[in-house]
């Protein structure tokens, strides 16, 4: 087997701006290789057993040096692993991605470049500016600011970028925009031309400071405006005065905490990030595998008859051909691998499902099971329930039995539709998911939000849960509640709710939030 490197941008901060395909390499890698400035939720899809490799470095300090990075890809490469060399924007855009592109080469290991977001052209757009306009600026230029113009050596060209028509975008220049104004004035550019620096662009705490060139480095001193920022220069900077919408979003400036249920929290938090919030999520749930004797050691047995008996058992084993499930289900990652434990426990392995027909939720899941010595013989291409029964459809079930292996907390569709074609359906939950104690970190952002929202009676037990005995202490934030239910929930655990939605879904919490911000400045 080959390894295959990809090097992949992340984009520049938001998750949403992440790429389709690099949220799918990042699920499905061996090995994931990343710098600091990658979205901060940028790994949650990646596999429970990929090794994940801190790489980068903080301002000021080496972590690690190019070679070694490039030294580990190839070995991992030459292991036969699949790696994501995963960077912040684009990999080829100051990323240093060409190196170790040319590195991977050298060492005849495959490489793949899966291009992102990069800073200069998202951080711009998201503070109102187009890097290029018809009327303003017919070119843009990626410069690096991170060398000095005055010194002799300096690869900065001052009189070329002063001369060039258009837009210029300065990386890693904050530190220098001193210098890099001043010997731009210097070889000729307008002191009035309008500048804005953008820190942490696409990122909820986004700032931007804008003045003419002359003065952008005091301006910025004055605000305290650190890296990671770029800097933009030329005639579509003014653009921004009629253009600038992130600021303008309902919700901007707003910390928002989302207390989590289930996993249809996450649509929340997304709705509340559109509107500009910045969103925090609690508590955080762990997977915690059931015990193997009872549910699941008697689903083994049916699929094994004899074999996980004891010896002097004595009902007696079923006849072959008897027993069995004619179908099983797998409907997580998590539930692949907690069943294959327990048949390991059982002294069993992959065998054991010989006789079934296998089904797998999705592509995940069903790699999963790979990993297991199976291929699933069902497999929809959305990892959804619904997808699941269509996929099944042809599959004959009538008077049969099949196993369902889930979650302790699930939905019923899938056993619901099998019954409903004839089939005797054994739901087996393999695992639940637990709520965890907040962290240091997560109680002292829950104690800085403005408002918190629930949106269930079970997401406010989740989150007193979570924060433990003893005070709860959500700061002076206001709590938002879905209904009546809901609401109830809380008061009956001392919580007051501030604000109530009319219409009992997603839309009207929001709906109900934005309301209660706009007449709170
Ligand atoms: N490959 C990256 C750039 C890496 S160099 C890309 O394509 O975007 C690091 C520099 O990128 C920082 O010093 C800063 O100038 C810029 N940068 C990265 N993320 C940024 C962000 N969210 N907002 C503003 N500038 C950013």
């Amino acid at each position: 087997m080959t390894g295959i490197v990809y090097l992949v941008g992340a984009g520049p901060g938001d998750p949403g701006l992440m790429t389709r395909r690099s949220l799918e390499l990042i699920a499905d890698a061996d090995a994931i290789l990343y710098d600091r400035l990658i979205p901060a939720d940028a790994l949650d899809g990646a596999r429970e057993d990929c090794d994940l490799r801190y790489v980068g470095k903080a301002p000021g300090d080496v972590a690690m040096s190019q070679e070694d990075i490039g030294a580990q890809l190839v070995e991992l490469g030459r292991a036969g692993k699949r790696v994501v060399r995963l960077k912040g924007g684009d990999p080829f855009v100051f990323g240093r991605g060409g190196e170790e592109a040319e590195a991977l080469r050298a060492a005849g290991v495959r490489f793949e470049v899966v291009p992102g977001i990069t800073a200069g052209v998202a951080a711009s757009a998201y503070a109102g500016i187009p890097v290029t306009h018809r009327d303003a600026a017919s070119a843009v230029a990626f410069v690096t600011g991170h060398e000095d113009p005055a010194k002799a050596e300096s690869a900065l060209d001052a009189k070329g970028l002063a001369a060039f028509p258009g837009t210029l975008v300065f990386y890693m220049g904050v530190k220098n925009l001193p210098l890099i104004a001043d010997a731009l004035i210097a070889a000729g550019r307008d002191p009035a031309e309008p500048a804005a620096v953008v820190r942490r662009g696409t990122l909820p705490d986004q700032q931007t400071v804008a003045a003419p060139l002359a003065d952008i480095a005091e301006r910025v001193a004055e605000a305290g405006l650190k890296a990671p920022a770029i800097t933009v220069i030329g005639p579509a900077v003014a653009l921004r005065d009629t253009l600038a919408w992130l600021e303008r979003r309902p919700l901007h400036g707003r910390r928002v905490a989302v207390t989590r249920a289930r996993a249809q929290a996450s649509g929340l938090a997304a709705r509340l990030r559109e509107l500009g919030a910045e969103v925090v999520e609690t508590p955080a749930i762990r997977i915690e595998p059931r015990p193997v004797e009872g549910e699941i050691a008697a689903a083994v047995d049916v699929l094994a008859p004899g074999h996980a008996r004891p010896a002097d058992s004595e009902t007696p084993a079923p006849s072959p051909g008897q027993g069995g499930y004619a179908v099983v289900c797998f409907t997580s990652t998590n539930g692949v691998r907690i069943f294959f434990a327990a048949l390991a426990e059982k002294g069993l392995d992959a065998r054991t499902l010989a006789g079934s027909i296998v089904a797998a939720i999705g592509p995940g899941t069903a790699r999963e099971l790979e990993q297991h010595g199976v291929r699933a013989d069902v497999v929809p291409s959305r990892s959804i329930a619904e997808a699941l029964v269509e996929a099944l459809a042809e599959t004959p079930v009538e008077g049969r039995r099949v196993l369902v292996a889930r979650a302790g907390e699930g939905r019923d569709v899938v056993p619901e539709a099998l019954r409903g074609r004839g089939a005797e359906v054994d739901v087996v939950a393999l695992y639940d998911t637990v709520v965890e104690p907040l962290s240091e970190e997560q109680r002292a952002l829950l104690a800085n939000v403005d408002y918190v929202t629930f949106t269930s009676a079970s997401s406010v037990r989740n989150l007193l849960d979570s924060l433990g005995e003893g005070e709860v202490s959500l700061g002076d934030a206001r709590i938002v509640s879905i209904g009546p239910i809901t609401t109830a929930a809380a008061s009956e655990l001392g919580l007051s709710v501030d604000v109530e939605a009319d219409r009992h879904d997603v839309e009207g919490l929001v709906a109900a939030l934005v309301a209660a911000a706009e007449s709170a400045p």
